[in-house]
């Protein structure tokens, strides 16, 4: 189910759910939500009085005080049992579980590698079932992703002044109440039907849209939502009435940005020579070469070592001169210190900057091994909090930098043409890197949040090598003093 906000969708998976229990003894489930709160209060205010509210359901809880009718596990007289868990900095108290039916609730939240985990629950289970729902926000989210293999059933209103069926989007708002897109006449939100987008699904996935505009409560104060579609910003309109994901054309790469600031005939270069103009800078972001590489962000494809170096030309323009993926043999990061030295001395680079925290302990031997000078090699941190673009922390020894801002600045200045990459052949194992980066709203803080579908690695190598020039140039250092977060949105 996708879903507007405030539809009544954990309503629904809770009558779904007790219901599903009370007549299938024995059946085990679990209820998965991103953050505990929302687990434990499914447990406590949705689960527990449908149950006790109910003189049918209530014969099924267990007498007296009992082991069995818990806050994070419940047992049915049955036998039905359910555990309601939370799974967003971690999986790792669903693991082991073995049920039959999954619920997902605020599905988009849950990261994308917590959800093989949480759907391993039901693989030993014959006739297994899963419910997702959540409220979408980006294409590339996992919930859209999922809802595109689905039947996508829409309801789809019909005008009773002209017969026409209106899809629900933003043109039904008027002035008093919802109106039909082609006469402009009054609509009735009840008088509709159910249309699927891909009915050979029908028996495998289903799946259904579910507006705010279905909602009688929502329509009973119809001016509280014709305000919200003059004072919300588009994509939450989106995303929050109408359960529709909503792709932010500009702030992110499409393939053709990234062929379009490829250079017609300049190719990678292994060797720069002396007389290159301005300062080689370079950026290295770690990879583990697996599959399920242990990142923060959770990558399901294999992330590599990227390192990019490149110098900002007389025009003010970065050009990339070399790029580097280590793949296969060269995924072992014992060997890539001396590699990554011999590649900054090849590529004459002066300056570069690596990522810490995954690449700590080879930023340490680049140093302490390979000679680096620690003011010329420096590390950096990214970070979701921190109000500065770039700032030096003396304490940790490196540079933490506001992940998002990095995202923006590469990402337009890319698409501004200051940034060139050598030739698109050459270029073509990199695009992915750039074009897998996605934005989407945050819920939980209410900002942007860059996240990616692929891995991204070179991005990042290419957003720190570009901030290392700029920060030689100066350009970059009235950001660092005079920080000015809005410019850029
Ligand atoms: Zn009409």
């Amino acid at each position: 189910m996708k879903c507007g906000r405030q539809v009544g969708k954990t309503t629904f998976i809770g009558g779904h759910a007790t219901l599903h229990g009370v007549t299938n003894p024995g059946y085990g489930h679990l209820y998965v939500a991103p953050r505990g709160d929302q687990a434990k209060g499914f447990s406590r205010m949705v689960f527990d009085p449908m149950m006790r509210l109910s003189p049918i359901l209530r014969r099924q809880i267990p007498r007296g005080k009992n082991e069995a009718w818990q806050l994070g596990t419940k047992v049915m007289r049955n036998g039905s049992y359910y555990y309601f868990k939370s799974a967003y900095h971690s999986a790792d108290a669903i693991r082991g579980i073995t049920v039959g039916y999954v619920y997902k609730d605020e599905m988009q939240d849950l990261v994308s590698d917590h959800q093989a985990v949480i759907d391993e629950c039901a693989s030993n289970w014959q006739d297994s079932r899963f419910f997702n729902s959540g409220t979408p926000k980006t294409f590339s989210n996992l919930l859209e992703m999922k809802f595109q293999r689905s039947t996508q059933a829409e309801w789809f209103i019909k005008c009773g002044h002209c017969n026409f069926w209106n899809y629900q989007d933003e043109k039904l708002i008027g002035p008093k109440g919802l109106i039909c897109k082609r006469c402009q006449g009054d609509l009735d939100a009840k008088q509709g039907s159910w249309v699927m987008g891909n009915p050979e699904r029908k028996d495998i996935h289903q799946g259904f849209r579910v507006t705010q505009y279905m909602n009688p409560n929502v329509m009973a104060q119809y001016w509280k939502l014709k305000e919200k579609s003059e004072t919300y910003p588009k994509v939450q309109f989106y995303n929050e009435v109408l359960g529709l994901s909503y792709a932010e054309g500009d702030a992110v790469l499409t393939r053709e940005d990234v062929l379009r600031a490829c250079h017609p005939t300049r190719h990678i270069m292994p060797v720069v020579p002396a007389h290159t103009s301005g300062v080689v800078t370079a950026g290295v972001d770690y990879g583990s070469g697996n599959l399920m590489a242990k990142r923060p962000r959770g990558d399901s494809q294999r992330s590599f070592t990227v390192i990019v170096c490149g110098a900002l030309n007389r025009h003010g323009v970065y050009e990339v001169l070399y790029l580097k993926k280590f793949k296969g043999l060269e995924s072992d990061l014992d060997m890539q210190p001396g590699w990554i030295s011999s590649i900054l001395q090849n590529t004459r680079a002066k300056l570069c900057m690596a990522d810490w925290g995954f690449g700590a302990v080879q930023n340490r031997r680049m140093i302490n091994e390979f000679g680096w000078n620690p003011s010329r090699f420096v590390e950096v941190q990214e970070s979701h909090g921190q109000k500065d673009f770039i700032k030096w922390n003396p304490a940790a020894n490196r540079y933490i930098i506001n992940r998002n801002e990095m995202f923006v600045r590469v990402i337009e200045d890319i698409k501004k043409g200051r940034i060139q990459f050598p030739t698109r052949e050459e270029m073509e194992d990199f695009v992915t890197d750039f074009t897998s980066v996605y934005v989407e709203l945050d819920g939980m803080r209410n900002e942007r949040r860059y996240d990616h579908t692929f891995p991204d690695d070179t991005f990042h190598a290419l957003g720190y090598a570009y901030l290392m020039a700029l920060l030689d140039a100066g350009i970059l250092s009235r950001f660092v003093i005079e920080p000015d977060s809005n410019s850029f949105y």
